[in-house]
């Protein structure tokens, strides 16, 4: 038996086995299971062999402040309930972080029983640095925001890691090549899935294979850090002034960003940098 307080519990992203035991006990032994949809909770009881002849509440995010009070009265009234999202990690671009924070005011136990969580699993499979990372969550849709968060996190020096959908996914990694440069990048598909694959190398050679190759299920997009990109850009400020004595800013420019697969601007603004140092 389960003592009353809030058990937040990481259920699989994809592979079914990829839950705990003391997930599933818990699970099984909880008076009240709060999830975002219960269709899908309720599907992936039964997977389990866990019966669902117990109370299921929606906490959505739409619904979250209300529910939260309702499920601390719950506790308070001798529940155990089990908070789980329709995959992974609970809270992580997912809700229960206000029902957290209330439950904390009130001294209500609280635990978490940890599992599958798309970020880390892309994280440790993408190459690229993983002593500072920075998660950022979904990718807004609308244009301009998008473009204002890039700019926000462009000179961070950490690893980026996104959230994003299938069919926004070129859009979003043409807008990223524009502000990030051709930077290196690692594109998690379908982690823990039949069809798991991760994409790695520049912005470019990611755009020229989800060209051809239409983006399907879900993905997490890794950007490397900051710093690196600074390291490159210096090499290439280096060869872009030694062509610019070559030849015109435009063929310089076509060149260099046909030859190191960067954006066109990005090469165009950093020539007019040059040869703005030059002028007297
Ligand atoms: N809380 C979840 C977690 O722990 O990862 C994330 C929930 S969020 C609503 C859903 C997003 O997570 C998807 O749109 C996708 O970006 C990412 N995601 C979830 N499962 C994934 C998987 N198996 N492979 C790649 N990305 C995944």
């Amino acid at each position: 038996m389960l003592r009353n307080g809030l058990y937040i519990i990481a259920t699989p992203i994809g592979n079914l086995r990829d839950i705990s035991s003391r997930a599933v006990e818990t699970l099984c032994d909880a008076d009240i299971i709060a999830c975002e949809d219960s269709r899908v909770s309720k599907k992936l009881f039964s997977l389990l062999g866990i019966g669902i002849n117990k109370k299921f509440i929606s906490y959505e995010d739409h619904s979250e402040e209300q529910k939260a009070q309702m499920i601390i009265d719950f506790i308070n009234q001798g529940n155990s309930v089990a908070l789980i999202s329709d995959a992974g990690s609970p809270l992580i671009s997912d809700p229960g972080y206000k029902l957290v924070r209330l439950c904390r005011k009130q001294g209500i136990y609280i635990t978490a029983i940890p599992g599958a969580c798309a970020v880390i699993t892309a994280l440790q499979l993408s190459g690229l640095p993983t002593n500072r990372f920075m998660f950022a969550g979904f990718i807004p849709n609308k244009d301009k925001a998008r473009g204002d968060l890039f700019e926000e996190l462009k000179n961070i020096n950490t690893t980026l890691v996104f959230y994003e959908t299938a069919p926004r996914l070129l859009k979003t990694l043409a807008r990223a090549l524009e502000i990030f440069g051709n930077r290196e990048i690692s594109i998690a598909r379908e982690l823990t899935k039949m069809y798991e694959e991760v994409i790695c190398g520049s912005f470019t050679e990611a755009i020229n294979h989800f060209a051809q190759n239409e983006p399907r299920g879900e993905f997490v997009l890794i950007i490397a850090p900051a710093q690196e990109k600074q390291s490159s850009v210096i090499d290439i400020k280096e060869i872009l002034r030694k062509r610019l004595g070559e030849t015109s800013l435009k063929t310089a420019v076509k060149e260099i960003s046909e030859e190191y697969k960067l954006a066109k601007n990005d090469v165009y603004s950093m020539a007019l940098e040059l040869k703005n140092e030059q002028l007297p």
